[in-house]
């Protein structure tokens, strides 16, 4: 996987899309900072990470680079839209979160915090409003399987 620096825009898929931004993107080089994040967002980004919404289909798996041993494999990419912007996540951030201490930005807390239930109306419309238009036409194109 490529390793992304926080709120740098995220070019990764193979859409056209000025909102995408990366969040959690780590790898074994990258700094990241760490910290403690409240339960609440924990709980709620488990929940969105359980079986989130793709626009296209993922390419591969990518195995945690942070654990010395064994590290979990993941593949799935998460999608906040929120403030103007969509974050984009690997799945893998809530086992970041769990096991290695990683402390996302606060807006992506937020965000996460304020962001509807996957495939539920209201996600594809916070989808649209804030700049996915492309993504979601990408998966009317049949980008994903
Ligand atoms: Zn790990």
């Amino acid at each position: 996987m490529t390793t992304l620096k926080d709120l740098d825009r995220c070019t990764y898929f193979p859409v056209d899309c000025e909102a995408l931004l990366a969040v959690g993107w780590l790898g074994v080089d990258a700094d990241y900072p760490l910290g403690e994040v409240h339960a609440d967002f924990f709980e709620k980004l488990k929940a969105l990470c359980a079986e989130p919404w793709q626009p296209v289909a993922a390419a591969g798996f990518h195995q945690c680079e942070l654990c010395q041993f064994e590290g979990p494999r993941f593949s799935s990419n998460l999608f906040v839209p929120f403030g103007g912007c969509i974050y984009v996540a690997p799945i893998g951030i809530v086992h970041y979160i769990a096991a290695h201490r990683y402390l996302p930005p606060k807006v992506f807390i937020d965000g996460v915090l304020a962001c509807p239930p996957m495939r539920s109306m209201q996600y594809h419309k916070a989808l649209l409003v804030n700049g996915g238009r492309s993504l979601l036409n990408g998966r009317q194109n049949g980008l994903t399987a």
